[in-house]
């Protein structure tokens, strides 16, 4: 029998991510039956030392979720200039040779799914890996970015190195992209610690969370209570698991199949 060739997604918790999903219905419809992707519940002080294991023990990669994606980058001996833009990675590919190679998928995932973004103006909220991630996409995009976080120190360290602005609370934005990790768990309230309204937000705006939950989170809900357009954080996860995909594999990945494994449907 071949052994398994494994690949994983690393976050702490990783219990709610769905890439397992989609990257199995990848794998299965490459017609690649030895691959296994597995979930990788590692907390930051096993972050490190457990990754640098993985080649030995049969793994070609990983995707890195949160809180690990800035350590990713850390770690990696090479990275794509899009991870180092970013400051951040979330996949991650060993090679025979040892190499550890970074790459930031989210931002080609995000541009994917964000609707047209030139001379608009964008609100990330979140100034963690997605949150770089996101700046960085919209940045690139043709919009005036604005970042907010709950600990403003981020925010800053963020816009300074990005160059992009800062927001101080709520304002009105064409294109706002929620990447904290409220809306992760539910109920109505859910995302009041959030600087977003019906008085910022509404027709001709169009809001992407990047968190994501069974039955769409508390912030797209209200989102479209005000008239705004809505991008599931699941579409994203389609685009960037894609993108991963590609690079492990060196196939091109089945988007349909990886939507269908998450409810998306076209
Ligand atoms: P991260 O690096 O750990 O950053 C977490 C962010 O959430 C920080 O900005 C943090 O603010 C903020 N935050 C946490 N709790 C908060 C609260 N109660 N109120 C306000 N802000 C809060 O994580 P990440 O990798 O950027 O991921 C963020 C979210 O995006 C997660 O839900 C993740 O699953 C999702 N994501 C989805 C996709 C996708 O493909 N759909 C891709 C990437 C990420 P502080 O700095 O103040 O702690």
């Amino acid at each position: 029998m071949t052994p398994a060739t494994w690949l994983g997604v690393a976050g702490w918790p990783v219990a709610h991510s769905r890439s397992p999903d989609i990257q199995h219905a990848a794998l299965r419809a490459a017609g690649l039956h030895d691959w296994r992707y597995v979930r990788l519940g590692l907390p930051p002080h096993l972050f490190a030392e457990t990754v640098r294991a993985l080649p030995r023990r049969g793994f070609r990669g990983i995707n890195v979720t949160i809180p690990h994606k800035e350590a990713a980058l850390a770690l990696a001996t090479e990275a794509t200039g899009t991870a180092r833009a970013v400051g951040a990675a979330n996949t991650l590919t060993f090679t025979q040779g040892g190499t550890v190679h970074a790459d930031n998928t989210d931002v080609r995932g995000l541009l994917d799914v964000l609707p047209p973004a030139a001379g608009r103006t964008a609100l990330v909220l979140g100034a963690g890996g997605a949150g770089r991630a996101a700046a960085y996409a919209l940045r690139t995009a043709g919009a005036e970015v604005f970042v907010w976080n709950r600990t403003p120190e981020r925010a800053e360290q963020l816009a300074a190195e990005l160059g992009v602005g800062l927001a101080f609370g709520r304002q009105r934005a064409d294109i706002v992209v929620n990447c904290t990790s409220v809306g992760l768990t539910g109920g109505a309230g859910a995302f009041k610690e959030l600087p977003v309204g019906a008085d910022s937000v509404g027709a001709g705006s169009c809001v992407v969370d990047m968190a994501y939950r069974a039955g769409g989170t508390p912030l797209l809900h209200a989102a479209r209570g005000w008239g705004a357009a809505t991008v599931d954080g699941l579409e994203v996860l389609v685009a960037q698991g894609a993108a991963s995909f590609e690079r492990w594999t060196g196939r091109s990945a089945d988007r349909q199949a990886m939507r269908k494994a998450v409810d998306l449907f076209s």
